[in-house]
């Protein structure tokens, strides 16, 4: 099972692939409990000659190369293995006549080289004398460290052609991208799934850094980095990539229970199989096929989880499973491959690694999309509440500012200078409504209203109080003046607009002018009810004419001005 997860490139692809460039596989291998001895292993009979068989789980692991594999070729120098973490690699020249001459290394003595998750050791000389070589590796952590081994005479015959790393620099290239992506959105969207979007891609980087063997070109890394930070990357952005579906799906593309069990096994899979990464020593005797079983749910739930949301019409599914499409294709030739069913083309893992650089680019594609989509139900949800907000600030009538909106503004407005508060109210209005009909008096108060809006002009702001009453606020200069012209222009207005009037409807203006810059003195009730005293003047004074009042305020400490304000001490 687990080796044909490996197979399935779940850990990493691996990397000594390539048996041509004169690299030898072992011939044997075997497994013991540690107290076996070399000289326990020149039988042959202790070895299993066969491909299958691996054990990674018992506290010491043995290959065995056969010097007849190189006759003719130039002689092995170098052992060199896939990453993974080991306490230990003992090698052994076995020479004629039985004897042996071997040489230790811990785990730090590895030289990790450019061919992937892939580390090197010295063999001891091998001479002519030499018939085979064994190795004796101490808790061994996967089954790829023994069933990828080889030795060759020169390491950099297993390096990655200059085309592999190439194009293993053009997927870094493509996840960088993605990456700065991510960022903006986020600046934009703050949503959850941007983040776990940006935590896989950052993954993937990783595991193609440190699964690809890229990061060996800049850097001789220490063998149990290298090994634990491949699977590692691995886990985190399959994990990473579940937390992300599970966010990321427009609302009702999984059911609550879906989206539950989609997010809980992205955590369980960032931290079960990426605790079996770190390669624990106490962990040993099962953390290889621990990370292996542990990893399989993600791939269920994500396949459960994206023909459910598709089922349910969702787009973003769709351009998630459009997205991992090349890779689960990858990942299905290697199983095939590792079950010996097809061979595959050789360079599958690099192709798995572009299949990996397209899946986090089409991604991105789908987060520009739900961006867009998210934009415009915001920006739908902004309209209405502009919408809303103009129901309950405009009279419907005339579209001009209502009583709720000025009062709530009206402190703010007498700040920005707005010192002349004149209340219009139009003459004998009841008499057109009675000879003309509600229809026609409606018009002509849209008409009134046309005529005080003064469209443009920053310094005058016109409220329709209710009925047939109006007010002007007016700022700079000559207020009076421009509030007496306004007045003037009703009747002519009114007349231009509702034709068929029997006579001209004046108006009558109440206004209060404060003199001096002391604003923030009297509020809106107080205005008003001077206002519409002086209107009440000019009504009785026989109507179509301006009554005001210029007041005079001190300025005093804010409490005070209220209380005076109330009492209506200001003049
Ligand atoms: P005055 O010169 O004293 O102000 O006389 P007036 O008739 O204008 O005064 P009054 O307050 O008695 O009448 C106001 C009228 O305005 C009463 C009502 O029929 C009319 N009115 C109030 N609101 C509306 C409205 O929205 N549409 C129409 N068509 N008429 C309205
Ligand atoms: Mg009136
Ligand atoms: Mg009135």
């Amino acid at each position: 099972m687990a080796a044909a997860l490996v197979a399935l490139g779940l850990a990493a692809p691996a990397a000594a692939d390539d048996q041509a460039g004169g690299v030898f596989s072992p011939r044997c291998h075997a497994a013991s409990d540690s107290s076996r001895s070399a000289e326990a292993m020149i039988d042959r009979s202790a070895w299993n000659c066969t491909d299958t068989g691996w054990q990674a789980d018992r506290p010491v692991a043995w290959l065995r190369f056969e010097a007849a594999d190189w006759q003719g070729a130039k002689v092995p120098r170098h052992f060199l293995t896939r990453t993974s973490r080991h306490e230990r690699i003992t090698i052994y020249s076995l020479d004629t006549g039985g004897s042996l001459r071997g040489r230790s290394f811990a785990e730090a003595d590895g030289r990790t080289f450019p061919a992937g998750p892939v580390f090197r050791l010295p063999l001891p000389v091998v001479t002519p004398e030499t018939e085979a070589l064994l190795v004796r590796i101490d808790r061994p952590h996967s089954i790829p460290l023994l069933s990828e081994a080889g030795v060759v005479h020169d390491p950099e015959d297993a390096y990655r052609s200059v085309q592999e790393m190439m194009l293993l620099a053009l997927v870094l290239g493509m996840l960088v991208l993605p990456l700065l992506f991510d960022i903006t959105f986020f600046i934009v969207l703050r949503e959850r799934f941007v983040m776990f979007h940006s935590i896989m891609v950052v993954a993937m980087m990783g595991y193609v850094l440190f699964a690809g063997g890229v990061i060996s070109v800049l850097a001789s890394l220490p063998v149990a980095f290298l090994a634990v930070m491949a699977p590692l990357c691995w886990a985190v952005g399959c994990g990473a990539a579940l937390l992300f579906l599970s966010e990321f799906l427009e609302r009702g593309a999984l059911s609550r229970r879906m989206r539950r069990i989609t997010y809980w096994t992205g955590c369980w899979t960032i931290a079960v199989p990426g605790f079996f990464a770190l390669q624990l020593h106490a962990t040993q005797a099962f953390d290889d096929t621990g990370y292996f079983l542990t990893i399989m749910p993600s791939a269920m739930v994500v396949s459960v989880a994206l023909v459910h949301a598709i089922l349910r019409g969702s787009r973003s599914a769709r351009f998630v499973a459009a997205a991992w499409f090349p890779l689960i294709l990858t990942s299905i030739a290697r199983l095939l491959r590792g079950l010996g069913i097809y061979a595959g083309p050789s360079n599958l893992d690099l192709m798995m690694f572009l299949a990996t650089g397209i899946e986090v680019v089409v991604i991105s594609l789908a987060i520009a999309d739900r961006f867009l989509a998210i934009r415009n139900e915001r920006d739908a949800a902004l309209t209405e509440a502009r919408m809303l907000e103009q129901i309950s600030t405009r009279d419907s009538l005339t579209g001009l500012m209502n009583r709720r909106a000025i009062e709530a503004r009206f402190d703010a407005l007498l700040t920005q200078g707005f010192d002349t508060f004149a209340l219009v109210d139009l003459d004998r209005f009841k008499a057109i409504n009675d000879r003309h009909g509600h229809q026609m008096g409606d018009a002509a108060l849209i008409a009134c209203a046309n005529a005080i809006r003064a469209a443009g002009d920053r310094d005058s702001i016109a409220v329709r109080l209710g009925g047939e009453e109006f007010v002007v606020l007016l700022r700079g200069e000559n207020t009076l003046h421009r509030a007496e012209a306004l007045r003037q222009a009703i009747p002519l207005r009114i007349a231009q607009d509702v034709p068929g009037l029997e006579l001209p409807v004046t108006a009558s203006m109440g206004v209060i002018m404060l003199s001096r810059a002391a604003h923030q003195t009297m509020q809106f009730a107080e205005f008003y009810a001077r206002a519409d005293a002086l209107m009440y003047e000019a009504k009785a004074s026989g109507r179509n004419r301006l009554a005001y009042e210029r007041l005079t305020v001190f300025s005093e400490p804010p409490a005070l001005r209220r209380k005076a304000a109330r009492k209506g001490q200001a003049t």
